[in-house]
C-alpha cells in the first residue's frame, strides 16, 4: 500500500456486506409484492395502464438494485485483491470521505465525473478496464 496509508478494509467489507443484504431483502420484498398485485385482475383499462406503470417502475428499480449488487460484489472482490480504495484510472487513493459515503465507489470523484461525461457524450457505453 502506497503512502503508508492502510485502509480499514474490514470496516468497508462490513458496510458492503450489510448493504448487499439490504438490497437483496428489498428485491425479494418487491418480488413478493408483485406476486400479490398480479392476483388483482384489472377491471378496466384505467387499472390496466396503472398496472403497467407499476410494473415498469418495478423493473426499473430492479435494474438499479441489480447494478448496485454487482458494484458491491466488485468492491468486495477488490478488498480480497488489495486494490480496494485505489482509483484504477489515476491510481490515486480514493478519499475515505467518499468511501464512507459510497463504499462501492470504484473511482475517485474526478475520474468518476470524467467517465460520466464520456458516457454522456456517447464516447463509451460503460467503463471498461484498459
Ligand atoms: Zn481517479
Amino acid at each position: 500500500m502506497k503512502n503508508g496509508q492502510k485502509l480499514k478494509t474490514a470496516h468497508y467489507r462490513k458496510m458492503l456486506e450489510s448493504k448487499a443484504e439490504e438490497v437483496r431483502h428489498s428485491l425479494s420484498a418487491q418480488k413478493a409484492a408483485q406476486v400479490v398485485s398480479r392476483l388483482d385482475v384489472p377491471s378496466d383499462e384505467g387499472d390496466l395502464s396503472q398496472q403497467h406503470h407499476e410494473e415498469w417502475i418495478f423493473l426499473n428499480r430492479n435494474t438499479i438494485d441489480m447494478k448496485l449488487l454487482r458494484e458491491i460484489s466488485d468492491a468486495l472482490h477488490r478488498i480480497d485483491h488489495d486494490t480496494y480504495g485505489i482509483c484504477p484510472e489515476c491510481e490515486e487513493a480514493i478519499s475515505t470521505k467518499r468511501l464512507d459515503a459510497v463504499p462501492w465507489a470504484r473511482f475517485c470523484v474526478t475520474c468518476q465525473e470524467m467517465i460520466a461525461n464520456r458516457i454522456a457524450d456517447g464516447e463509451i457505453m460503460e467503463y471498461e478496464e484498459a
